[in-house]
C-alpha cells in the first residue's frame, strides 16, 4: 500500500513544472516517514530537471533539501520518534557496506553509488522522487536530526547547500591564519561565506560584480571583489590557502589557479554543464591542487547541523508558494537569488 502526495514536477527539459501527484512507499521497518514543510531550491534541481546532467526519467520531482516533522516510524527505528523535526539532503540510500559507507562518506559509496534523493533508481527498484511535495519515506539512516533552535524553513538549505561548503571546509582545514576564497555568491557560495567566517577563516567573495557587496561583507566577508574587474586577479595573485568555486557555470580556471598560494587547493563544488577546462602553467606553477568535492556524509551532516546551532549560523532565505516555483527559478538561472528560495510546502 502507498500513499499519494501533492508535488511539483518536470515533465520534460523544457516545459515549466506542474503539479502533480506522487506515490509514497508504505513504511517499512526501518523508515521514517514525514511531513515535508520547506523544500529549498537549489540549483542542481535545475541542471537536473532541464538535462543538462544526461536525461532523467519525467515526471521527476526534484528537491533535496528537505525539512519537516515525523508522522510515523518503523518497528526497528530507534534514533526518532512522531514530532521530530527531520530533514534529509542528496542522498536517501547507499549499499551501507563498503569501505566508504562504513567510514560515513555514503555520498562515495563504492557499492550502489549514494542513491539520490530524485531521479535514483532506489534499492527496491523505484525512481526516487524528492521535496517538491509534501510527504517523504526515507531509510533513518539518511534521516538528520533537525536541531529546535533552527527553524525548519531555514533548516531546509543547510541540508545541501550547507554541507556542500561544510565538508571541503573543514577537510582543507579552514580556520584561523587561513586564507579562504568563495566564488560567487549564490545559494551556496553565501553558506560558504557564513560558515567559513565561523570556523574563523579570512573570507574574500570572488563575485561577478559589486551588487552584492554589501550583504557579503554583512554576512561575514572580510572582502570582496568584483572578477569583471580584471585588476582584481593581478591584486590578489598568489593570496589564497583555499578557494571554493561554487559556479554553475564554465569558469576561467587558470585565473582562479593563479589567485593560489603555492601548495593551495582550488575545489570545484559547481557542477557546470560542460568538462572542466584546466591549463598546465598555472597549476603545475605553484604545485598547486585542484579538487571537487560532492555534499558530505550522513555523520558530518548532523555534525554541520549541530555546529550552525551552535553558531547561530543559517542561510538567507525568500520563502515562496509551490506556484512561484517556475519564476523562482529563472531567477536562480539570472543570479537573482538572496540566497536560498525555500519553497512553503503547505501551498503545493
Ligand atoms: P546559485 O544559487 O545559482 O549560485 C551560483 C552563483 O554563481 C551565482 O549566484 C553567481 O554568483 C555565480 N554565477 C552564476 N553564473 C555565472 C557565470 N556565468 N559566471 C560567473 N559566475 C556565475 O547556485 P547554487 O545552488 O549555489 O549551486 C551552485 C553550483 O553548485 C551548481 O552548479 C550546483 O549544481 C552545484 N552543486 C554542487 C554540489 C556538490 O556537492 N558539489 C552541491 C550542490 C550544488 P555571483 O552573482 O556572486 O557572481
Ligand atoms: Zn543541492
Amino acid at each position: 500500500m502507498t500513499t499519494t502526495v501533492s508535488a511539483y514536477a518536470a515533465t520534460s527539459a523544457t516545459d515549466p513544472l506542474a503539479k502533480t501527484t506522487i506515490e509514497r512507499r508504505d513504511v517499512g521497518p526501518h523508515d521514517v516517514a514525514f511531513d515535508i514543510k520547506f523544500a529549498g531550491i537549489c540549483h542542481s534541481d535545475i541542471h537536473t530537471a532541464k538535462a543538462e546532467w544526461g536525461t532523467p526519467s519525467y515526471p521527476l520531482v526534484v528537491g533535496h533539501e528537505i525539512a519537516g516533522v515525523v508522522t510515523e516510524v518503523g518497528s526497528e527505528v530507534t534514533k526518532y520518534k512522531v514530532g521530530d523535526h527531520v530533514g534529509v539532503g542528496c542522498m536517501v540510500n547507499s549499499c551501507q557496506n563498503c569501505e566508504n559507507c562504513a567510514a560515513g562518506l555514503e555520498q562515495y559509496c563504492l557499492g550502489t553509488g549514494m542513491i539520490g534523493t530524485y531521479g535514483a533508481t532506489d534499492r527496491d527498484g523505484t525512481i526516487t522522487q524528492g521535496g517538491y511535495s509534501q510527504a517523504i519515506v526515507v531509510d533513518e539512516k539518511f534521516v538528520l536530526r533537525i536541531p529546535d533552535s533552527i527553524p525548519l524553513d531555514k533548516a531546509a538549505p543547510l541540508l545541501c547547500a550547507g554541507i556542500t561548503l561544510f565538508s571541503p571546509l573543514k577537510h582543507w582545514n579552514a580556520g584561523p591564519g587561513k586564507e579562504v576564497a568563495i566564488v560567487g555568491l549564490g545559494g551556496l557560495g553565501h553558506m560558504g561565506v557564513k560558515l567559513a567566517h565561523a570556523m574563523g577563516a579570512k573570507v574574500t567573495v570572488l563575485s561577478q560584480s559589486l551588487k552584492k557587496m554589501e550583504d557579503g561583507l554583512r554576512l561575514g566577508a572580510d572582502e570582496y571583489y568584483a572578477t569583471s574587474d580584471p585588476d582584481t586577479f593581478s591584486k590578489l595573485a598568489g593570496k589564497f590557502d583555499l578557494i571554493l568555486n561554487t559556479v554553475s557555470a564554465n569558469l576561467d580556471l587558470g585565473q582562479y589557479l593563479s589567485l593560489l598560494k603555492i601548495d593551495g587547493t582550488l575545489v570545484e563544488l559547481g557542477a557546470p554543464e560542460h568538462p572542466l577546462e584546466v591549463p598546465f602553467f598555472p597549476l603545475a606553477g605553484g604545485r598547486r591542487s585542484i579538487s571537487g568535492s560532492m555534499i558530505g556524509g550522513i555523520p558530518e551532516t548532523q555534525e554541520m547541523l549541530d555546529f550552525c546551532a551552535e553558531h547561530g549560523v543559517t542561510p538567507e532565505i525568500e520563502v515562496i508558494e509551490a506556484s512561484y516555483v517556475n519564476e523562482a527559478w529563472d531567477r536562480v538561472l539570472s543570479s537573482d537569488v538572496r540566497y536560498r528560495f525555500v519553497i512553503d510546502t503547505a501551498t503545493i
